[in-house]
């Protein structure tokens, strides 16, 4: 036995990451007795401000906006219990094509090598033994998404064995019917990574995976309740309005099961698998 619990690290992007894509483990994990730990790399200034100000528009004012996500990523890790809130504070990058891409002290312009040896530093003091983040296009394409994923391969090499390693994905099979149900609810839905203009309704998104590439399918249902809470402390959010209209128990069974992709492991458990634990206990 080791002196100390089994830890989950779940490396984002934004406030507000956490609770859309890992949710319902957090919450989970926490519930075992797990400690989890929640890096985000970014202060998400370039999100909405209030009122729904866009970046750009007048009014918005990036650094108000970077304290009032950390107030909502504060009050999110209080609903799904996390244990340890680590913030990296990298300038939000924007979407892809943003001037803010390029600005100095974007998270997208720090080398990967200075932003991976702090990520390495906190890996070395909690040593996760399951470390979940993006695949290698950042789920849908974002920029930080995409450096989410760089920064945290290369500090798994700088930290040493991590036992298990997960990227976060969608079945596509889950994908058609979460553009469904938004079209039933009378919103104007646009799959998330469909650039183009009038792409046609019957086209399938480039995001997610067959649902038979998928390893790993936790069962967070019964911690729907907490995720969707996690979600409404982000209200400020307009895509997270977006989700929030759909109410509790149309979003636990949308979102209850949450998927990942195993890239790395050492307990040879058998896949596919229903817990990212499985083999470490
Ligand atoms: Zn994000």
């Amino acid at each position: 036995m080791t002196d100390r619990p089994l830890t989950l690290m779940a490396v984002h992007a934004h406030p507000d990451d956490e609770a859309t894509g890992t949710g319902g483990v957090l919450a989970r994990y926490a519930a075992e007795g797990i400690r989890t730990v929640l890096v985000t790399c970014t202060d998400g200034a370039c999100g909405d401000g209030p009122g729904g100000v866009k970046p750009g528009e007048a009014g918005h004012d990036p650094a108000a906006v970077a304290a009032m996500r950390r107030q909502e990523l504060e009050a999110s890790c209080e609903v799904l219990k996390v244990d340890h809130l680590e913030m990296l504070d990298y300038a939000d990058s924007g979407m892809m094509g943003w001037a803010a891409n390029d600005a100095p002290g974007s998270f997208w312009t720090t080398p990967v090598d200075e932003a991976a040896a702090r990520l390495a530093e906190l890996m070395r003091r909690y040593r996760p033994d399951v470390v979940v983040t993006y695949d290698e296009n950042g789920f849908y394409g974002h920029p930080d998404h995409i450096q989410a994923n760089r920064i945290t391969s290369r500090a798994l090499e700088l930290a040493g064995t991590t036992p298990k390693v997960y990227w976060t994905t969608a079945p596509r099979s889950m994908m058609a019917r979460f553009g469904e149900v938004m079209r039933e609810l009378g919103a104007d839905w646009e799959e998330p990574g469909s650039e183009e203009p009038g792409s046609g309704e019957s086209e399938m998104p480039e995001i997610g995976l067959p649902d038979e590439e998928i390893t790993t399918w936790v069962d967070t249902t019964a911690f729907g309740g907490q995720k969707f809470d996690a979600l409404a402390a982000h209200a400020s959010q307009g895509e997270n309005i977006f989700f929030l209209k759909m109410g509790k128990e149309k979003f636990t069974q949308l979102m209850g099961v949450e998927t990942f992709v195993r890239v790395h492991d050492t307990t040879d458990a058998e896949l596919p698998e229903n817990d990212l634990f499985a083999g470490l206990r």
